[in-house]
This record gives structure tokens, C-alpha cells and sequence, in this order.
């Protein structure tokens, strides 16, 4: 059993007030807190190595290297990459996404077909959609069902010799599904297609393993995983890093430039063009040693516990109705109260100190399925506690009505 007090002593941020009443942080989803360790670590990196990486032969360049590195193998490690060169680094999940499709534009050819989830987030959606339009290959829907669960018959119908990419998150951000991705993965590849997983839910939650999942990408952000904003990874398998063209050129990427013809780096630095966020990409090694040291399944035991009884709690109130209502879930809860606007809820309660997210959670053809503007959404994280869950059911009690 986790001490929750104790983590939560390790996060400054929880001990604030807003608008007079104590924080109840439930936008984890969006961003998660940052313990003070990482903190810590950032101050530590500017005050005693900073410097360019893989340029000087001085030591702070060299010390800034190696503990750059090290947090490459320390992610390898974390996601069981077979090599470190298959690890990225990126400013977040977006950019690991547009780089995947950047290359793919050289790949894909009229006619071929691109299958996304009904159930992604809009930066797993516009980057692919660019990229049809580029090449002439056509986007394809997998379509989900009232509970928010994606429908696998569907998913098997679309598969043809056709589909040369399929592409799904691991955890939905708007409703907290979590997808059969292993099955997904195994029926593209029967196809030959390559599976691109946006993994920028999950990672906060659990432990992936790319080896065993067999994925061709997994892309993620560090900020959702108590890691730094602007850093992120981007997994994929050696094979196809060798494949796809540079995304940026610039110093770093080089092998050799003349004006006649460039050569390229090695991985992974083919793919890391220019200065990165050097102290970022370090910190996020913190951040992973952080999770590791709480352990996911400790996180997972209590976050399941705040989801069932969030959940619960939340249908004593008559009139809310849960968007995602599938099994297999992680720790968010989306949900409205009928003939009331999410965003009037959001408003009230962050008056009462209680931090949400409303709207469209950059999942528009979701909401456009339920017929909805929007959703509340409360996403929690291994810090929370049910007593907080507590004071977000008074508030929207109040909410609702002050509304009605
Ligand atoms: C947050 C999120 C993204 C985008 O991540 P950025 O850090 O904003 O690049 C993509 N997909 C999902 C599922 C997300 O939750």
C-alpha cells in the first residue's frame, strides 16, 4: 500500500490553495504535477553541467553527454526497447507523430490506406490526414460503440492488403478506454501494415513493453509522466528508423556535408537535429526513476481504487450520465450532467478549488458521436485521494444546483 501523504509531500504544487480552498488537482491528463526531485534536477543540470552535448571534448560537454545517454538507456530500459538507438528523443507526442508521417510521405502511394481510431486524440488524427492528402492514401475510420470501446469485427473488416499503416492509442485521453492494442498490432501485421501506438496516456499509468507488444512506433510526452514540458520519445523499431528519411535537417544529423551531398548520422541522431532539450531529456530519466521507484503496480492498485469509487460516487448524483463506460479503463471519468453546459460545471467548481478539464479534450469526433459539446473530465493520478474525490462530488452537487 502506497503512503499517500508522503508522495504527496514530495509535490509542492498539492499543498497550494486556489481561489481560496485547497487544490484538488484532476487534470492529470493534461499535465501532470512534478515532484520535487525533478525540480531539483532541472536547477542541478544549470548549475553544474551545463553545456552542448556530443560537440566539445571539455567536461562539462562530456558530463552533459553522458547523462544525456544515460536517460536514453534508463527510458530503453523502461519501455524494453531492444537498443537504445531506437530511442528518441522529442518535444512530446505531437512532434514523435509528425515526424512517423513526415517519413511515411515517401513510403505510402495512391490508393494505399491509412486506419486511424475513432477514439484518438486530434494530434493522432491532423498529422495523418496531412499526410493522405499528400500521397493519395485514403484515411479510414475504426469505428466504437456506445460504451466507448473500439469494435473489433469492424477493425477486422477494414484489414486488406491495402491497410499499410494502423494507428490507435493505448489509452484514451477523452474517455479513459483502454484499447486492445496487442490484438491490433497482431492483425495489422498479418497484413503487413505498421502500427504506430500513441502511448501519451498510458505511460502515466503503466509500464509498456515494446518488445512484447511488438509495435512498429509508441510515441509519448514526458509532461503527462511528472517529467518536464517539451520532452518525449519516440520508439521505433531500428528497421524502420533506418527506412524513413530524416524529419529536420540540420547540425547533429550529419554524417559528412559538402554542397554536392549530405551524409546522414547514425540512429539515433539521424532523427535529432539541432540543440535538443538537453536538460529535459536528462530530467526525464528523473522522472521515469521516480515512477519506477513508487512502482506501477502500486499506482495502478490505487488508481483503480480512485476510478471505482469516483465512479460511484459521481452516479449518485441523478442526472450524469459517464461517457466511457467499457471494462477495461484507466483512472479518468468523463461525465455531464443533463441539459447543463460542462464548461458552467468547470467554471463553479474551480471557484471550490477543484481543478478539471471541460470541453473537447482535443477529441472532437468523440464528442461529435455522443452529440455532445463536451465533456467534464477527471483524470487522476497516484497522488490523489478519495477524499478529494469527495469534495469534486459536493462541488458538482452544488454546481448542479446553482445550474438547475
Ligand atoms: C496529450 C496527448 C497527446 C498530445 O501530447 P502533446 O504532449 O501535447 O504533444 C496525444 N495523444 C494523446 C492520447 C494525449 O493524451
Amino acid at each position: 500500500m502506497l503512503d499517500i501523504q508522503k508522495i504527496r509531500a514530495d509535490f509542492p504544487i498539492l499543498s497550494q490553495t486556489v481561489n481560496g480552498k485547497p487544490l484538488v488537482y484532476f487534470d492529470n491528463g493534461a499535465t501532470s504535477q512534478k515532484p520535487q526531485i525533478v525540480i531539483d534536477a532541472i536547477e542541478k543540470y544549470y548549475q553544474e553541467i551545463n553545456a552542448n552535448i556530443h560537440r566539445g571534448v571539455h567536461t562539462l560537454s562530456q558530463l552533459a553527454t553522458d547523462a544525456y545517454e544515460i536517460s536514453r538507456g534508463k527510458v530503453q530500459q523502461h519501455i524494453n526497447a531492444k537498443f537504445t538507438h531506437e530511442v528518441l528523443f522529442t518535444p512530446g507526442t505531437t512532434h514523435g507523430i509528425n515526424l512517423v508521417t513526415n517519413g511515411f510521405a515517401s513510403i505510402l502511394k495512391p490508393g494505399d490506406e491509412v486506419l486511424v481510431s475513432a477514439l484518438e486524440h486530434h494530434s493522432n488524427i491532423v498529422p495523418w490526414q496531412m499526410l493522405c492528402e499528400k500521397t493519395g492514401a485514403v484515411l479510414k475510420v475504426i469505428p466504437m460503440n456506445e460504451d466507448g470501446e473500439l469494435i473489433m469485427d469492424a477493425f477486422d473488416a477494414l484489414l486488406s492488403e491495402k491497410t499499410k499503416v494502423v494507428t490507435v492509442n493505448h489509452i484514451s485521453n477523452a474517455l479513459g478506454i483502454i484499447n486492445p492494442i496487442k490484438y491490433i498490432i497482431e492483425k495489422a501485421h498479418a497484413v503487413g501494415a505498421a502500427v504506430l501506438i500513441d502511448g501519451a496516456q498510458a505511460v502515466p499509468h503503466l509500464k509498456p513493453d515494446v518488445q512484447d507488444l511488438d509495435c512498429d512506433f509508441y510515441v509519448f510526452s514526458g509532461h503527462k509522466m511528472c517529467g518536464p514540458t517539451g520532452t518525449g520519445i519516440l520508439y521505433g523499431k531500428e528497421a524502420w528508423l533506418n527506412k524513413l528519411p530524416p524529419y529536420q535537417g540540420g547540425g547533429e544529423m550529419i554524417k559528412e556535408v559538402t554542397f554536392e551531398k549530405t551524409t546522414y548520422a547514425d540512429l539515433p541522431h539521424k532523427f535529432e537535429a539541432g540543440t535538443p532539450n538537453i536538460a529535459g531529456g536528462i530530467v526525464l530519466g528523473t522522472a521515469i526513476d521516480y515512477l519506477n521507484n513508487i512502482g506501477f503496480d502500486n499506482i495502478q492498485e490505487h488508481e483503480e481504487e480512485l476510478l471505482e469509487y469516483a465512479t460511484k460516487r459521481l452516479l449518485e448524483i441523478e442526472g450524469l450520465r459517464i461517457y466511457g463506460t467499457g471494462k477495461n479503463k484507466a483512472s479518468v471519468v468523463s461525465f455531464n450532467i443533463d441539459g447543463i453546459h460542462p464548461y458552467d460545471i468547470g467554471s463553479i467548481i474551480d471557484k471550490l478549488g477543484i481543478a478539471v478539464r471541460t470541453g473537447h479534450h482535443c477529441a472532437q469526433p468523440i464528442m461529435n458521436f455522443f452529440c455532445i459539446p463536451g465533456t467534464i473530465r477527471a483524470s487522476f493520478s497516484f497522488y490523489n485521494t478519495k477524499e478529494e474525490i469527495d469534495l469534486m462530488v459536493d462541488a458538482v452537487k452544488k454546481a448542479k444546483t446553482m445550474l438547475s
